[in-house]
């Protein structure tokens, strides 16, 4: 354990702070009352001079005061390090500025090679260290597994020799050196030998004989199970695992065209093209308004729900995260208006159904499930607080709380899982009954 702990210490690496970017700091205090113990972090950027007492501003003052101006600030010590920085994390709707940070920062120009080297020499050196923390676990799991392996030895070794070969394989070797043309004699012998063989496996008077040590293994066999299973097919698939993650990795540099989502992978072209054939466009594609990326602005569940109550007749596209880098999402369209009743004509029975184009998707399994008719795809609680449901896609299809903890989803309860073969509709959008979502972007479309 101690060694583990070094060698931890030494793979400690700032993983976010890359080589080529330098930290600055100026300490300022904020000079808002009561404030004075906190240090300027934000620069404010609103554009009305006369609300904003000092551009200067603490950590205090954008959850107090200025909470209205919060997506309106640069965070200093990022504008110190890079002036493109200033706009990096604002929302100002028509400034060309704006618009220009955001086509900036979606091209990543600030990154160099040796910021790729370093990122990839830091993965390098923590897989390195996992595998021998792996190695070692694994090891150690099988003393424990050969001790119990010794108490079933005995049953073993009684069954073991009946289904000794080595006689035969001399046999089988000589009969091999009487090259392709064998005597009809030589044939006849090696298969009476093989016959002999196969009939002892078959033969009911021989096994009435083993019956008892056959019990007694399975009795033991199930005392060994409970205790430790020994699953070495897991190291396979593992490594599968490992390598499509990489193969994901490899498509750092795609065509992936939506650039605003730092969620999403290569499968979001498809998504969106599904939503509106138009976003075939890139130009189309940037023109999506980003209203929330919690990368930015944090989980908060009631800035969600100042959206959700905002845009209740808006065309919304989720994409969340899970805490085990699960991604998927929802494009939910508003409930089409039902149709007025005209008492007492009888419902027209062959009318088309309009279709709700609203779906949900999984980007890491590269599946869209469609809104089955007549229900709503997103329902939000207007009276959330921070203990309970924020919101729910189909009826139960995602549950999210506004802890953003113990999240579920009964994938299949309004949305169509038809065309998929997924076996347990609990587990299928998350890999997890319950899971925690560690991020989430909203867009309007
Ligand atoms: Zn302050």
């Amino acid at each position: 354990m101690a060694l583990a702990l070094a060698k931890n210490i030494d793979l400690h690496l700032p993983y976010q702070q890359l080589p080529t970017k330098k930290q600055k700091k100026i300490k300022i205090h904020c000079l808002e009352y009561g404030h004075r113990d906190q240090k300027v972090e934000y620069l404010n950027l609103t554009p009305e001079t006369d609300v904003i007492k000092s551009r200067l501003q603490c950590i205090k003052c954008i959850n107090g005061p200025y909470s209205n101006f919060r997506q309106q600030n640069a965070v200093l010590e990022e504008v110190l390090s890079d002036d493109m920085n200033v706009m990096k994390h604002t929302h100002f709707q028509g400034n060309l500025y704006q618009e220009f940070s955001n086509l900036y920062h979606s091209l990543n120009l600030d990154i160099s090679k040796d910021d790729i080297k370093f990122r990839i020499a830091t993965i390098k050196k923590q897989i390195l260290y996992d595998l021998q923390v792996l190695e070692q676990d694994v090891l150690s799991n099988y003393d424990k597994y050969q001790e119990i392996q010794d108490k079933i030895k005995q049953q073993v070794d009684n069954l073991k020799p009946d289904f000794d070969f080595s006689e035969l394989q001399v046999h089988l070797e000589n009969y091999a050196k009487e090259g392709p043309n064998p005597p009809p004699k030589s044939q006849k012998k090696i298969n009476d030998l093989l016959n002999k063989y196969v009939q002892n496996l078959h033969n009911p008077k021989i096994a009435q004989k083993k019956i008892d040590s056959l019990e007694q293994l399975k009795t033991k066999v199930n005392d060994f199970t409970k205790k430790l299973c020994f699953h070495i097919h897991k190291l396979d698939q593992g490594m599968e695992k490992i390598q499509n993650i990489i193969e994901e990795m490899k498509k750092t540099f795609s065509e992936n065209n939506f650039t605003q989502s730092q969620l999403s992978n290569d499968y979001i072209s498809i998504v969106l093209e599904r939503i509106d054939k138009d976003y075939k466009d890139t130009t189309k594609v940037e023109q999506i308004k980003n209203l929330y990326t919690s990368i930015h602005e944090g989980l908060k569940y009631d800035t969600i729900l100042n959206h959700l109550k905002q845009e209740e007749s808006s065309k919304l596209l989720f994409i969340f995260k899970s805490s085990n880098s699960q991604i998927f999402g929802a494009y939910t369209s508003p409930a089409l208006a039902p149709a007025p009743v005209l008492a007492p004509a009888p419902a027209p029975a062959l009318a088309p159904a309009v279709q709700n184009p609203s779906f949900m998707f999984s980007l890491s399994k590269q599946q869209i499930y469609p809104l089955n008719s007549n229900t709503k795809p997103l329902q939000y609680n207007k009276d959330a607080n921070d203990i309970n449901e924020l919101f729910t896609l189909g009826t139960q299809d995602l549950v999210i709380q506004s802890s953003f903890e113990k999240c579920k989803s009964k994938l299949g309860s309004s949305f169509d899982l038809s065309g998929y073969q997924i076996t347990n509709q609990d587990m299928h959008l998350a890999n997890a009954v319950e899971f925690e979502i560690v991020a989430l972007e909203i867009f309007k479309l």
